[in-house]
């Protein structure tokens, strides 16, 4: 495939936007080469300026599970922009999505959008802290919360693939309230918190992360983080920026019956348009400002455009109960062609998949944390991902990326996607 419009135009877009990108990852640095630039999608497909159409594994990371440019989607954006675009006042859709997002993620009472992931979990921290009175946050090393100042700190996604996962910027004085602990021990966990006695307000995490690839919790990690929590008042926030509406409706605390204290969504609530959320029971809701004196606010929040988007993908998940099972079933389907691939060539690898979310290590131990997920062969990585984009199709352009599987993917996608595999497997 050829990629020579990609590349002007990535020359032009290098003289005014710092590396070309407005945001690290898409600069393909991790894996070498051009980034493809896409000029439209549609379903389960990318079409670049070139003209080549690629199978999307990457799906806008995460929002777009009933695959691009989806009609009800779509057509709810067209109605809105007719009525204005923006007013900065409340409007009804607002109050629509809150709803319906209520009903179906578990032990929350209130929302509040805001306009990224970034947002939604720096609002989120704020709130807890204000809540509890009490500042130091714990998070996991190559867990990744967005770009706030407190999250890069040993942060997963771009910030590793880029070398830098503690960003200079960031003040001493912000970073020592943030504490370090490791993906699936519970003891380290345990050890930080009884070394700051009283001094943590909340543990944040991806509940299954996504930015060291995929990693799943290990059995009893979400429920003994719940019980230390609890034990020292503690608040439990899950990112579930990719995870909410996606794992399942109500997210990773209906697929593993544990409840969080503060979720945050992104991306997918916004159904590709730029939204995030954070949500709560109400007696921490109410700490927010107008209610309550933690201060968190937003000119374009609740944006109309962003709402109805979001509201049109929401109502189809819940509605339709069974997309869940459909991308799982497409993605276990997927994780065993690709795994017999790999094992016929003999490449030694992990996969990792928790319902719709999968990625490939080309590593010989379990991955299970941020330094076994560093400790894959990222060389091995690189070949396969410029192998998969050779024959079409396009994968998360980093080891330490999650590829997300829509419903607008065939069978016949699948297989092609396979077939690919088997003969870059040949060839790493
Ligand atoms: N949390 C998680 C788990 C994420 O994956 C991301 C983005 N990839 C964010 C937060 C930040 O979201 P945004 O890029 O919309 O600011």
């Amino acid at each position: 495939m050829k990629y020579e419009r990609s590349s002007a135009l990535f020359r032009e877009a290098k003289k005014v936007i710092p590396g070309g990108v407005n945001s690290p990852v898409r600069a393909f640095n991790a894996v070498g080469g051009t980034p493809v630039f896409v000029d439209k999608a549609k379903g389960a497909y990318l079409y670049d300026v070139d003209g080549n159409r690629l199978i999307d594994y990457i799906n806008s990371w995460g929002p777009m599970i009933l695959g691009h440019a989806h009609e009800p989607v779509v057509n709810a954006v067209i109605e809105k922009a007719k009525n204005g675009t923006s007013f900065g006042m409340p409007t009804k859709i607002e109050t629509e999505i809150a709803n319906l997002a209520v009903s179906m993620v578990p032990n929350v009472d209130k929302i509040r959008f805001v306009n990224s992931g970034t947002e939604a979990c720096m609002s989120a921290i704020r709130l807890a802290r204000g809540y509890t009175g009490k500042d130091k946050i714990i998070k996991f090393a190559g867990c990744y919360h967005g770009h706030s100042d407190s999250f890069l700190i040993q942060a997963g996604s771009g910030a590793v693939t880029f070398g830098t996962p503690n960003s200079p910027g960031v003040t001493e004085g912000t970073a020592k309230d943030t504490l370090l602990a490791r993906y699936n021990d519970l003891n380290n966990v345990a050890e930080v918190i009884s070394a700051n006695k009283d001094e943590i307000s909340c543990i944040i995490l991806e509940p299954v992360a996504g930015n060291m690839g995929c990693i799943p919790p290990a059995e009893g990690f979400l429920q003994g983080l719940r019980k230390l929590c609890d034990e020292n008042k503690i608040l439990l926030i899950f990112d579930e920026v990719m995870t909410g509406f996606r794992l399942a409706a109500g997210g990773v605390q209906e697929l593993y019956n544990v409840n969080a204290d503060i979720v945050t969504f992104g991306k997918v609530i916004g159904g590709g348009l730029p939204v995030g959320a954070f949500a709560a029971r109400n007696e921490i809701m109410e700490m927010l400002a107008p209610l309550g004196p933690v201060y968190q606010a937003g000119t374009l929040s609740g944006n109309p455009l962003a709402m109805a988007a979001g509201f049109a993908m929401l109502k189809e998940l819940n509605d339709n109960p069974q997309i869940f099972e459909s991308i799982n079933k497409k993605t276990e389907y997927l994780h065993e062609g690709v795994a017999s691939a790999l094992n016929e060539n003999k490449i030694t690898h992990t996969i990792n998949r928790v319902g719709s979310m999968i990625s490939v290590h080309f590593s010989e131990i379990p991955v299970t944390d941020f330094s076994s997920a560093a400790n894959a062969s990222n060389d091995t990585f690189k070949k396969f991902f410029h192998g998969m984009l050779n024959e079409g199709i396009y994968i998360a352009p980093s080891a330490f990326e999650t590829w997300f599987i829509c419903d607008a993917l065939s069978y016949e996608d699948l297989d092609q996607t396979i077939l690919a595999c088997k003969k870059v497997a040949t060839m790493l």
